[in-house]
């Protein structure tokens, strides 16, 4: 069987684990954590960086750092994973869901001003599969309401923005804050973990009080005060700096895993385009002129539900794992409980008709060959 996801090891990371270990000093922001933080610092122009376990746990950081209250209201794509409405909901806050483009399975952009009331504090746009939301549309409005835009940039590592103004920027370095993933199924992994990236200077200070279980022992270490103590809420963010000589290791190679990934992204795209996209109303990935591909995901979006399941059965049976994505959260049943939201069809779409193909660094020539030829075949 073909798997749909292989995290890939570029070598170095049990190396770099065992220096960390060796090393004697584990715990969290250790040397690695720094390492990391200021790769990516460097090479992403983000502002401060602070590695976490996880993007879920980068998204609980950022709704505590706005200090969300009960009742406020923050909007989001119903498409995206549990754990970008998670975080807010944590804080008592009510998940407003906006609907996705009809191109792509991000949210409409165009849709966001009507769902802004005098309790909005933010906006959260997911970067799906990678490709950029509009981010100038989004800032306009977040300026012009007074509220924080959160980038959910779990997908979204090395992808790029290009505004108004022409300049290419990277995702994650847009909004006040961005969280990353690094979870196994992402591009750049070290089994679990995050990142969050705070690009409005006034978060600096509490955000590393908040990563520190609520302490000011980051500046203490530093020297900046005398003792450190119990400042302010937070919790335990950081991750063990073993989880960041893994990520390093990754890191290093950062160019190396996205030259691969886009290779075989282009090749099922090359495979498909004019091909099944001209029969029976098959949809392949579309990046708007102002986003980039970043070799996160390659999916297909059929014409309907069962083509979809049929698609991915007939895959099935020639040992092609293949899967759907997201059930839109507005029709969960936790949210749908809460309070009910009129129809929001292009994200039930997208729940419906689209299928992810495998997509990983170690897929070889003659297994994708396979694959495409099995898609090819079905739309025959
Ligand atoms: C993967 C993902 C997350 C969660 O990331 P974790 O690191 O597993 O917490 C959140 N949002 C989106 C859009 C994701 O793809």
């Amino acid at each position: 069987m073909i798997p749909f996801n292989k995290p890939y090891l570029t070598g170095k990371e049990m190396h770099y684990m065992y220096e960390a270990v060796y090393t004697g000093k584990i715990s969290g922001n250790g040397i690695f954590t720094k390492k990391c933080q200021n790769f990516l610092k460097n090479r992403f122009g983000f502002g401060k960086c602070l590695l976490t376990t996880s993007c879920t746990d980068a998204l609980e950081m950022a709704a505590i750092l706005i200090d969300l209250k009960p009742g406020d209201e923050v909007i989001m794509p119903s498409f995206t994973f549990v754990s970008t409405a998670n975080a807010f909901v944590l804080r008592g806050a009510k998940i407003i869901f906006a609907d996705s483009r009809k191109d792509h399975p991000g949210m409409d952009e165009d849709s966001l001003s009507s769902l802004i009331t005098d309790k909005t504090r933010a906006i959260v746009p997911v970067h799906y599969a990678g490709v950029a939301c509009d981010m100038d549309k989004i800032m306009e409005l977040a300026e012009k309401h007074n509220l924080y835009v959160i980038e959910d940039a779990a997908q979204a590592i090395d992808s790029y923005y290009t505004g108004k103004d022409g300049i290419k920027r990277p995702l994650g370095s847009i909004g006040h804050l961005a969280a990353f993933s690094f979870h196994e199924t992402k591009n750049i992994i070290s089994g679990e973990g995050g990142m969050l990236s705070i690009n409005d200077p006034q978060f600096e200070d509490r955000a590393e009080i908040i990563w520190e279980k609520g302490t000011n022992r980051s500046a203490f270490f530093r020297g900046e005060v005398d003792k450190y103590g119990w400042v302010d809420m937070g919790s335990s963010f950081l991750p063990s700096d073993i989880i960041a000589a893994f990520l390093y290791a990754q890191l290093e190679n950062l160019d190396d895993i996205q030259s691969k990934r886009k290779d075989i992204w282009n090749r099922y795209d090359n495979s498909f385009r004019n091909k099944i996209d001209l029969v029976g109303g098959v949809k392949l990935p579309f990046v708007p002129n102002f986003g980039t591909n970043n070799g996160h995901m390659y999916y297909l979006i059929c014409s309907s539900e069962s083509e979809r399941n049929q698609l991915i059965t007939h895959l099935k049976n020639n040992n092609i794992l293949s899967v759907f994505h997201y059930l839109s959260l507005h029709k969960s049943e936790f949210y749908f409980k809460e309070s009910k939201v009129k129809e929001l069809k292009e994200s039930d779409h997208f729940s419906d008709c689209l299928i992810r193909l495998p997509m990983f660094y170690e897929l070889s020539d003659l297994d994708q060959v396979h694959i495409i030829q099995s898609v090819l075949d079905f739309y025959k």
